[in-house]
């Protein structure tokens, strides 16, 4: 059965309050949630992340150290980005990630992009989240599975795209990234609307899990209560589906991986 996967991109300042509403609400509900952090905004508030995302629910992970973008850079930049990352989500909040999402998101995650994969793989992540977006860098991203980027010379790695409409972009908060005509959602309602109807894309599909793209800023942009969001989690427990993090699904999926015998039953 699909998982549901909620995750933050907190790359903003001014998206604290929504986070700590974000955090709120996923206590209440008692539903785990992973937070992709960038490092300079760790910097600026990590006694009080560190404080809000105390306890088992909330699973901490890398956003850059900056906002990069690791697909525009060369490799020795970016692994120092990301490094420096690791070293400062470690001494600001006290935990050292095994992921990172990639900012931006790219069609067909970090494959097209060698330079970046290397970079990546080298500071020793076990899964990245890049793949988010369709063709021509459009959004909504498509519906599509974990994989394993083996052909691509890094068989423990693992991709977990995000998925369906970024919140930023589908509330006009970005401007210039919705279809031609598409009139933004006004309320929360209609807003939690399209996330639904990606969820239920996504359990027809069979998928894996389904990981909408959302970020504290634009999330209380919208709404400072994140109505929109809670509705989406309610939903999400209506439909009975188990939620986990992106942590916990990489390490059930490269634990399925191992202990599975090779296709062709061959020792090579
Ligand atoms: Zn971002």
């Amino acid at each position: 059965m699909m998982k549901y996967i909620a995750a933050y991109d907190t790359e903003r300042p001014e998206g604290l309050p929504a986070v700590r509403r974000l955090v709120e609400i996923h206590k209440a509900l008692q539903v785990p949630a992973t937070f992709f952090v960038v490092g300079r905004v760790a910097e600026q508030y990590g006694p009080q992340l560190r404080k809000l995302w105390e306890g088992e629910l909330f699973d901490i992970q890398s956003h850059t150290y900056d906002h990069t973008h690791v697909e525009s850079h060369p490799p020795d930049e970016v692994i120092a980005n990301l490094e420096l990352n690791q070293r400062v989500l470690r001494r600001e909040l006290g935990i050292v990630p095994v992921g990172l999402r990639c900012p931006g998101g790219l069609a067909g995650g970090l494959r097209d992009y060698p330079h970046a994969l290397q970079a990546v793989a080298a500071v020793g992540f076990e899964f990245v989240s890049a793949q988010a977006r369709g063709p021509g860098g459009s959004i909504p991203a498509p519906l599509q599975d974990p994989y394993w980027y083996d052909d691509y010379g890094y068989a423990d790695l693992l991709e977990m795209p995000g998925h369906g409409w970024h919140d930023n972009i589908l509330t006009a908060q970005t401007p210039g990234g919705l279809p031609e005509g598409m009139t933004p959602p006004r309320t929360p309602g209609q807003a939690a609307a399209y996330w639904k109807r990606d969820l239920d894309r996504a359990l027809e599909l069979g998928l894996r899990y389904f990981n909408p793209i959302m970020h504290p800023w634009s999330v209380g942009g919208f709404d400072s209560r994140c109505r929109h969001v809670e509705m989406v989690l309610e939903y999400v427990l209506e439909q009975g589906l188990t939620a986990t993090t992106f942590a916990a699904e990489a390490s059930r999926l490269r634990h399925e991986k191992t202990s599975q015998p090779s296709r062709d039953g061959a020792v090579s």
